[in-house]
């Protein structure tokens, strides 16, 4: 077995499972710039503080998850684990906040020490969005609806389900938390030791609880529903009539509680139970309080990511991708070779997706260009005379040659140099591009 391997809970990203990637990364782009969106991308590290801030000490993807390290210039650096901290960041050290509202659209590796299992990786892809400056429910709903749309263009809108609560505004908060934590600190011994630290810093992340004792013991806590303000009632009903407007189907699931520290109003999840534990394919909420965490003017926000190697594994097989088709050159000496290049180069400039063979007699070669699925092979073969014996298109549907020239002449001739080129009065190489270009318009 080879000594290096890639580090675990990371992976490579071959070219067939790389396709599907750029596949569910286009038409996540285009459909956000369908919705007003317009990309950023922000550096993959940022100082550590940027999402021990943002994030909170307490949620598990800072507190356990974050490859965290010091530079050669003794500066605190953390890879970064989500996007939403890095764009609010920007957000606010770039002076954005004059262009409000801003609708940022972001794609890139993100990186959490988690136990890698499948679906879990420590290195993983998310795109997502963020609305900066608008407190409307409304916004949420239009944020919700490019997910909506994003996973019916990947034909996965009826494969997961979305689920949406609310965390309330910070009145309903306050007054929920002190309720769960009266609830539960008589139970504290029988609570698992995340939730035992989560009961002093966050208890409202113990309702997130993975551990079965945790859920037995939560079954019976008070409703965050019964802790909620007039105000917050008002947002959700406005967020919930307009999913039902858009005919967006939801489950209201009021144990959903999101991981990080800066959610408030409206949180949700599209889940599937395709994927085992690993169900959540994207994930969202309202963060009202971040940006002023990070140094800027009190601003709401609203915004989701998803996961792409989740969405991926779901997509595999199903996703149509167009695959073009190559113009296939098949040849049989350096010299045919060469002009070849020539050709697929001048082809290629066109835009046109062009193979040529080096490896392999005729027979294997036009295999290949079979299987590649070819609009049709241009085969350039010469004989030892560096005569021109075949310069066909072979149309491989009809098994028709549609040009076919056979010179006798010549084709190749020495330069001043002694070097073997082509004699450009036999062999008009803008011609030959011109008749594979009439032939792709009509195949
Ligand atoms: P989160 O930032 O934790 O809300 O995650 C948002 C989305 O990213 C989830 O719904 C998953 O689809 C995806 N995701 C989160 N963590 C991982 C991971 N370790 N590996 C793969 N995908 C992940």
């Amino acid at each position: 077995m080879s000594k290096y391997q890639s580090v675990r809970g990371t992976r490579d990203l071959l070219p067939a499972q790389k396709k599907i990637f750029r596949a569910i990364e286009a038409i996540a782009y285009e459909n956000s710039i369908n919705y007003g969106f317009g990309q950023i991308e922000t550096p993959i590290f940022e100082f550590s503080d940027v999402f021990h801030r943002a994030m909170g000490e307490t949620s598990d993807a800072v507190s356990k998850e974050t490859y965290t390290f010091e530079d050669r210039g003794g500066e605190k650096i953390t890879l970064r684990p989500e996007g939403t901290a890095g764009a609010v960041r920007a957000y606010v050290s770039e002076g954005l906040a004059q262009n409000n509202p801003n609708k940022l659209y972001y794609y890139g590796p993100m990186f959490r020490y988690e136990r890698p299992q499948k679906g879990r990786y420590r290195q993983f892809y998310q795109f997502g969005v963020e609305v900066l400056g608008l407190d409307n429910p409304l916004a949420d709903v239009e944020c919700i609806d490019l997910a909506y749309t994003i996973l019916k263009k990947l034909n996965l809108e009826t494969r997961c389900e979305l689920q949406i609560n609310t965390l309330g505004d910070a009145e309903s908060r306050n007054s929920y938390r002190e309720a769960l934590v009266q609830f539960l600190t008589p139970l504290r011994s029988q609570l698992s030791e995340d939730s035992k630290v989560r009961l002093e810093k966050n208890p409202l992340r113990i309702l997130d609880s993975k551990d079965e004792n945790d859920k037995k013991l939560i079954a019976n806590a008070p409703a965050m529903a019964d802790f909620m303000t007039e105000n917050t009632k008002v947002f959700f009903k406005t967020v919930l009539d307009g999913l039902t407007k858009l005919n967006i189907p939801f489950k209201v699931n009021p144990k959903l509680v999101r991981g990080l520290d800066y959610y408030c109003h409206t949180v949700f999840e599209f889940v599937t139970t395709e994927l085992g534990a690993q169900g959540a394919l994207l994930a969202g909420g309202r963060y009202d309080g971040l940006v002023e965490t990070l140094g800027g003017a009190k601003t709401p926000g609203v915004g989701w990511a998803s996961g792409v190697d989740r969405l991926a594994d779901l997509c595999a097989g199903h996703l149509v991708i167009e695959n073009k088709k190559p113009v296939s050159i098949i040849t049989n000496s350096t010299e045919t070779l060469e002009l070849a290049l020539v050709i697929a180069s001048k082809l290629r400039n066109q835009n046109h997706y062009c193979e040529v063979f080096m490896n392999g007699n005729i027979g294997r070669k036009t295999e290949k260009s079979k299987k590649l699925n070819s609009y049709f092979c241009l085969q350039i073969l010469s004989d030892q005379t560096n005569t021109l014996v075949n310069f066909g298109i072979f149309n491989f549907s009809n098994n028709v040659t549609i040009h076919n020239t056979i010179a006798k002449d010549r084709i190749f001739t020495k330069n001043i140099a002694g070097n073997i080129i082509v004699d450009e009065d036999i062999v008009n190489i803008n011609s030959i591009v011109q008749k594979v270009i009439n032939e792709i318009d009509v195949a």
